[in-house]
């Protein structure tokens, strides 16, 4: 059947007095109040291993959500198990059916959940309403429904026949099963990893990051409302290596869907070429890591766009987007007037809970990943000859992860905070002599290993046209005249390709594919 291109899932706007905004109020309060005991999801079964595991807001590091229970290799191998057993029916069904049961849980996202969907990524997340509404909530039912469109333009394609010759493809799922780890950051991506190979009709061992435990479950216990076979998608909390023990061990590992950081998909490829003479059939492997997103102005730029994409680009989420824009190439001639404006920006935001809707930043993730912001801002602090913070730079972990959203100004172009990622509420910026724009467009390709987004501010056309021309290579995602996060699915697919990943579009066709392994059948007559 066809599915027509869907719309975008409207986003509510959660203004005071609103009744979206009272009811999800009421929900987190609900979600405070008890303490959930959240299962593995192997097979049929829901798995307690007591071996549990606490979740706490990083905002509130004093209260505790709940626990989950963390899994072993024999739970890794169960998995698998299930994943194996439920692949003939998943796969004999009409993917019409298949189909039929994202569509539901998409509705009943937009319609029933979408307060828990939201609701759960605040708290296990500390993302505040209005980014949880964009990229959860919205981006999860987008995906959902977006995924069964582009499924149903993929296997239209069929090849030509002629008179006493039929050819066709058949899209088969992939033989054996695909892995699916997944990230803290967007629920979003938590949820299309797995449901994107299993529409295609794979099985699926969904490992989300423990970090998103919290709306991963309630993500699952959605698909199975819907209507989701036991079996299609298993939901395991495990160690990564324990996890790539058994996965990568197992002959019939057939893919994996992965989103996190460069040097674990690295590893996990490194591991998988090791093991290539065990597997019945060569894994696709998909994977969208790091970013050291750039956001490039021209001397004709709108000093008020480039700052607007400054100060949303890097500190929405407090920076924990691998597309957060992260290093700036100012010319001298708006340098003055944009630092004003950053400055002003950054003492405009409000810190604290996600529960006061008025708080634009929230806190990092842990506490691991505190220190690791931390110890970027220390280094600015050692040698004030190198780089120095032009505002925040200050952190507090007594109640929650909390971090200012920090500018910092470089002297040299290749200080380390231009070229690593921090993956935390952390801008640098580097002016750069008027007149010197080709001369900063090299720089730009050559600072960072990465290549997933990047913005060009200027209202000059043919410097707008230099930029995309000679930064082909250095972003997946480039934006003109806007910030570089925020891809919508269906209008910008997204990904990137050198050190950021295998650039297989998250929202596209492309991605699709990837879970697909086309059969050509010629019958003669
Ligand atoms: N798709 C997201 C964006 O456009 C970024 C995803 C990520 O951080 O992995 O901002």
């Amino acid at each position: 059947f066809q599915y027509p291109a869907p719309s975008n899932e409207p986003v509510l706007t959660y203004a005071p007095g609103t009744k979206e905004r009272e009811l999800l109020k009421q929900t987190l309060k609900q979600l405070k109040s008890i303490e959930h005991d959240i299962p593995m999801y192997i097979g049929d079964k829901e798995v307690r291993t007591g071996k549990k595991i606490a979740l706490r807001p990083p905002h509130e590091i004093a209260h505790t959500l709940g626990y989950f229970h963390e899994g072993d290799e024999t739970h890794v191998q169960q998995a698998i198990d299930a994943a194996l057993k439920a692949k003939a029916k998943w796969t004999a069904l009409a993917w019409e059916d298949r189909a039929a049961i994202f569509l539901k849980a998409a509705d009943l996202i937009s319609t029933k959940y979408r307060s828990y969907i939201n609701g759960t990524t605040m708290l296990g997340q500390s993302k505040n309403a209005f980014q949880a509404e964009i990229d959860s909530a919205c981006e999860l039912i987008d995906f959902l429904r977006w995924n069964v469109h582009f499924l149903s333009e993929i296997y239209r394609q069929q090849p030509v026949s002629s008179p006493g010759i039929h050819n066709r493809t058949e899209w088969r799922p992939l033989e054996g099963f695909v892995l699916a780890i997944t990230p803290f950051n967007f629920t979003a991506i938590g949820g299309n990893l797995p449901t994107s190979a299993a529409l295609c009709g794979n099985t699926v061992i969904w490992k989300p990051a423990y970090t998103q435990v919290f709306s991963a479950q309630m993500f699952m216990r959605i698909l199975k409302e819907a209507g989701l076979p036991d079996g299609v998608i298993n939901l395991i909390y495990v160690d990564g290596p324990v996890l790539g023990k058994v996965c990568f061990g197992h002959k019939d590992f057939a893919g994996i869907h992965f989103t996190g950081s460069t040097a674990a998909f690295n590893h996990i490829y490194k591991t998988i070429g090791e093991n290539i003479s065990h597997y019945r059939t060569y894994p696709r492997i998909v994977g969208e890591t790091g970013g050291k997103d750039f956001v490039l102005a021209h001397e004709s730029a709108d000093a008020d766009v480039l700052a607007t994409a400054l100060l949303r680009g890097a500190f929405e989420f407090q920076g924990q987007k691998c597309s957060a824009a992260s290093r700036a190439y100012i010319p001298a001639n708006l340098a003055a007037s944009v630092k004003e404006k950053l400055v002003a920006g950054i003492k405009s935001f409000k810190i604290g809970t996600v529960e006061d809707f008025s708080n634009f930043i929230n806190a990092v993730i842990d506490e691991r990943s505190f220190n690791k912001i931390q110890s970027y801002l220390d280094k600015v602090k050692q040698d004030p000859t190198k780089a120095t913070i032009l505002a925040g730079g200050n952190s507090d972990k007594t109640k929650g992860y909390f971090i200012e959203p920090t500018v910092i100004e470089a002297k040299d172009p290749k200080f380390v905070t231009m070229c690593e990622e921090i993956f935390g509420p952390v801008l640098t910026i580097y002016v750069y002599p008027t007149g010197e724009f080709e001369k900063t467009l090299e720089l730009v390709d050559s600072t960072s290993p990465y290549a997933l987004t990047g913005s060009i501010i200027a209202q000059d056309r043919a410097a707008i046209d230099l930029a995309t021309n000679r930064l082909r290579n250095a972003a997946g995602n480039f934006y003109i005249n806007d910030k570089p996060t925020g891809a919508v699915v269906g209008q910008q697919p997204f990904g990137g390709a050198r050190a950021s990943g295998t650039n297989d579009k998250a929202g596209s066709m492309l991605n699709l594919y990837r879970w697909l392994s086309a059969r050509t059948i010629k019958e003669t007559f």
